[in-house]
C-alpha cells in the first residue's frame, strides 16, 4: 500500500464509513495518517464508589445493584443505574439511552466514567461512558488520542483505520539527510506519524510534535523564500503624490486619527511616492481602526489615476467594506468609484463588473478571492490591500499581486506577533504597527462564568436589547451530533428563543450559502436582528458598533487568541460593551486560562500567557486561530523551533541554492510537490 491507496482498501471501511471519512476530507491513506488527534485523554485509575469526589471527572468501578426506569420526564426518558459499595451509593443517570437497560446485568461489575455531582443528598454521575474491566485496562497508562468526528463515525473506527493504515503503508524514504535530523533533534517522518497516533507517554507526543511542526515551518519558509526571490527590491511602477483629497478627508472625519494610524498612514504615503514598490504589513489589534488607513491608501491611489483592490477573506466582510466605502463616498464626496466582486454574484453581475474593471470605469475593486481569478483583468491596478490577512495564504497574496504589473502591496493583520517572528513569517514585508485603540473607547467589561450563570446572562442580554443594543452568542458547533458535549448553533438558537421570546434571534454558520450569510449579516448590521447565534464565522473583521454583548459558550474549547478576536466584535463604538465567557468545565486551570482574558485586552500578552499555561498534550485541544494555520506548529509555543527552522533554511540554501546536491534530492522533490499543492489551494 502506498500513500495514495484509497481508504476503502482498509478492513472495516466500507462504503458507509468511507463516505463519513470523505466528509472529513479523508480519501486516501495519506489523508488518514495526516488526520492528527484533536487531543489526548489520560484515563485515570478507577476508584470505588465510596471514594468518588464531587465535581470531578473520574472512573468508578462498582457492582450494579439496580437498573431503574425508563421514566419519562419532558423530552427525556431517564434510566437510573444504582451502584452500591457497602454503605455508599452512586446513581448513574442516562437520558434517552434505552439500550442501557439491556446492556447492564444486575450484579455485574462495570466501570463508569463521567462527572460526579451532588444534587441535594444524592450523588449522581451524568453522561457516563461504560466499560468492561478488560477494555478499560487497555486505556490506562498512556495518552489516548481523541479525533474530531462527524455524526455516525465512531472514534474506534478512526483509531482502527489509522493504525491499520500506518501498519500497511510502504513508507517513502526520509527526505531530510541524517545529519540534519541529528542537528535539529528531530525524528523521522514515519516515526513521528506513528508516535502522534500512538504515543507511549507525554514525551512521545512532544517528540512527534517537534518533527511535524518543523515540517510545517520548513515548507512555509521555503515558499516565502521562493516568493522573496521573485520580488527582490522592485522599482515603484506607480509613483504617486499625496493629494488634497486625502488631507481633506482626514480633516472632515468625525474623529481624530490615533497616533498609530497617523504614523502608518505617513509610512504608506512615503512608500507609494518613493522609489521602490510598497510591501507593507499593518499590524493592529482588533478595533484599532485599520480600515480607515486602508481606505486612505486606496483613495490616494484613485486620486493618482490608478485602480486599487481591497481583498477580504469572506463575502460578508467584503460586502461590509463595500457598504462602508459607499457611505463614505456619499458623505464626503470622495472621488472613489467602487465595485463589488464576490463569488456568489450572478454570472451577469460578474460580467458587468469585469467590464467596468477592464475599461477603468471603476477605481476601487472590493471582493473576496474572486478578485484573483483569471477572468479579472485590471486596467491599471496599482495597489492591492488584503484585509484580515490571516485567512489568505501567501500564495493568494502573490496571485493577486501578479494580476497587475507589480502593484503596491498592503496587508492588514490583527494577529499579534512579536517583531522577531513577524520578520520570519512575513518574509520581506515592512512592518507598521497601530498600538493604541481610538480614545473614545470604553474598555470592555469581561466575566468568566459557569453554565449556571446563563439565566442571568440572558436577562442581561434582554436588558441591553431593551436599550437598543445587540448581542452575539457563539457556539463551537453547527449542529447536533458532531460532539454532543458542545453547544451547537441550531439547537441553541431554539433554546434561546424559548428563553427570550420577545427578542429577534437568528443563527449564522459557515455551512450556510454565502447569499444567506450575507443577508443575515446585513440584517444584523441594520439592526433588524437583536441576537445573532453564530459559530466563529463572525470572528473576522465584522464591524457592528451597536452590538455590545459577546457571549461565548464552551469558551474552554477555544484558544485565547481566538476568544480575543471574538471579543473584538464588541466594544467598537461608544457604548459600554461586555463579554461573557461561559465555561462548561470549571477546573482550576481552565478558569485560570480564561481569566487571563478578563485581566487584559492586550492581544500579544494574551497569546504569550496562553502559551505559558498550556501543557504538551493540550496543543490539539485548543483550536488555533490566526493567520498561520499550521497543522501542528504554533508560532507562539514553537517560536524557538520556528527560528531554528529559519536558520536551517538559510544554511541549506546558502550551501545548495537550487537543491541540486545528491543528498538533497528527496528534499527537493517534496518541496516541489508542496509548491504544486499550494498552487492548487487557491481558494479557502
Ligand atoms: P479593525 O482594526 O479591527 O479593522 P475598524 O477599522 O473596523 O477596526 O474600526 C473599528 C471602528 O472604529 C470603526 O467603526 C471605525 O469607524 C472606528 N474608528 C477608526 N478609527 C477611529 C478613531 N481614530 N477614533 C474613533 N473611532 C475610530
Ligand atoms: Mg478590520
Amino acid at each position: 500500500m502506498n500513500l495514495n491507496t484509497p481508504v476503502t482498501n482498509l478492513k472495516g471501511i466500507g462504503e458507509k464509513n468511507a463516505k463519513l471519512l470523505n466528509k472529513l476530507h479523508i480519501f486516501t491513506y495519506e489523508d488518514l495518517i495526516n488526520y492528527y488527534p484533536r487531543e489526548y485523554v489520560n484515563y485515570e485509575l478507577p476508584v470505588s464508589v465510596k471514594d468518588v469526589q464531587i465535581g470531578k471527572l473520574q472512573t468508578v468501578s462498582g457492582c450494579v445493584s439496580a437498573v431503574n426506569g425508563p421514566v419519562s420526564a419532558g423530552r427525556f426518558k431517564i434510566i437510573t443505574v444504582i451502584l452500591r459499595d457497602g454503605l455508599s451509593n452512586l446513581e448513574v443517570i442516562f437520558f434517552n439511552q434505552p439500550y442501557i437497560k439491556k446492556m447492564l446485568k444486575v450484579g455485574g461489575i462495570y466501570l463508569f466514567r463521567g462527572k460526579v455531582i451532588q444534587k441535594g443528598t444524592r450523588i449522581i454521575m451524568q453522561s457516563a461512558k461504560i466499560y468492561s474491566r478488560n477494555d478499560y485496562d487497555e486505556l490506562v497508562g498512556h495518552p489516548i488520542p481523541v479525533y474530531s468526528l462527524t455524526s455516525g463515525l465512531s472514534g474506534k473506527t478512526v483509531t482502527k483505520a489509522v493504525n491499520a493504515a500506518i501498519h500497511d503503508i510502504q513508507w517513502d524514504d526520509e527526505i531530510f539527510p541524517v545529519d540534519t535530523m541529528t542537528d535539529l533533534d528531530i525524528v523521522t517522518h514515519s516515526k513521528a506519524i506513528s508516535m502522534i497516533h500512538n504515543p507511549a507517554n507525554e514525551e512521545s507526543i512532544k517528540i512527534a510534535r517537534r518533527r511535524l511542526a518543523f515540517e510545517d515551518f520548513f515548507y512555509f519558509i521555503m515558499l516565502l523564500r521562493k516568493n522573496r526571490d521573485l520580488s527582490v527590491t522592485l522599482k515603484n511602477a506607480y509613483p504617486m503624490i499625496e493629494t488634497a483629497d486625502t488631507r481633506r478627508f482626514i480633516e472632515k472625519l468625525p474623529f481624530k486619527l490615533t497616533s498609530g494610524q497617523k504614523k502608518t498612514w505617513q509610512q504608506i504615503c512615503e512608500d507609494m511616492s518613493g522609489n521602490g514598490c510598497m510591501n507593507r504589513l499593518v499590524q493592529g489589534d482588533v478595533g484599532s481602526g485599520k480600515t480607515i488607513v486602508a481606505i486612505l491608501a486606496l483613495l490616494m491611489t484613485a486620486c493618482n489615476g490608478y485602480q486599487g483592490a481591497l481583498m477580504a477573506p469572506t463575502e460578508v466582510l467584503a460586502t461590509q467594506h463595500m457598504e462602508t466605502v459607499s457611505d463614505l463616498v456619499k458623505k464626503y464626496n470622495l472621488p472613489l468609484k467602487p465595485v463589488l466582486l464576490v463569488g456568489s454574484m450572478k454570472t451577469s453581475e460578474k460580467k458587468a463588473a469585469y467590464s467596468l474593471i477592464k475599461e477603468g470605469e471603476v477605481n476601487l475593486i472590493i471582493g473576496t478571492h474572486a478578485l484573483i481569478q483569471d477572468k479579472v483583468e485590471y486596467k491599471n491596478l496599482a495597489l492591492v490591500v488584503t484585509d484580515e490577512q490571516h485567512r489568505f495564504g501567501v500564495r493568494q497574496r502573490e496571485a493577486l499581486a501578479n494580476k497587475g504589473n507589480q502593484p503596491h502591496i498592503l496587508v492588514m493583520s490583527a494577529t499579534p506577533i512579536p517583531r522577531t517572528l513577524a520578520i520570519i513569517l512575513y518574509g520581506d514585508l515592512h512592518l507598521s504597527a497601530i498600538h493604541e485603540l481610538p480614545a473614545d473607547r470604553l474598555p470592555i467589561k469581561n466575566c468568566v462564568v459557569k453554565t449556571d450563570y446563563r439565566p442571568s446572562a440572558y436577562k442581561f442580554i434582554s436588558d441591553q436589547v431593551a436599550q437598543g443594543r445587540q448581542a452575539y452568542v457563539i457556539c463551537s458547533q453547527v449542529e447536533a451530533g458532531e460532539d454532543d458535549d458542545l453547544e451547537n448553533v441550531i439547537d441553541y438558537c431554539d433554546k434561546l428563543k424559548d428563553a427570550l421570546p420577545k427578542l429577534r434571534i437568528t443563527y449564522l454558520h459557515g455551512k450556510m450559502k454565502a447569499a444567506d450569510k450575507n443577508s443575515i449579516m446585513q440584517n444584523f448590521a441594520d439592526g433588524n436582528i437583536d441576537v445573532l447565534v453564530s459559530t466563529t464565522v463572525i470572528e473576522v473583521g465584522i464591524n457592528v458598533p451597536n452590538s455590545t454583548v459577546m457571549m461565548v459558550e464552551n469558551s474552554e474549547r477555544f484558544g485565547l487568541a481566538q476568544l480575543h478576536q471574538l471579543r473584538g466584535r464588541v466594544g467598537r463604538g461608544k457604548h459600554q460593551s461586555y463579554c461573557i465567557f461561559i465555561s462548561s468545565n470549571d477546573d482550576k486551570k481552565t478558569m485560570e486560562r480564561l481569566n487571563i482574558l478578563a485581566g487584559t485586552n492586550d492581544g500579544f500578552k494574551i497569546a504569550s500567557e496562553d502559551l505559558r499555561l498550556r501543557g504538551p498534550g493540550e496543543f490539539f485541544g485548543v483550536r488555533q486561530s490566526g493567520e498561520f494555520s499550521f497543522k501542528v506548529g504554533d508560532i507562539y509555543a514553537d517560536s524557538a523551533l520556528l527560528e531554528e527552522t529559519n536558520e536551517y533554511v538559510d544554511k541549506l540554501l546558502k550551501e545548495d541554492p537550487k537543491l541540486n546536491d545528491v543528498k538533497n534530492q528527496k528534499l527537493k522533490e517534496s518541496v516541489i510537490r508542496y509548491y504544486e499543492k499550494s498552487e492548487m489551494l487557491q481558494s479557502i
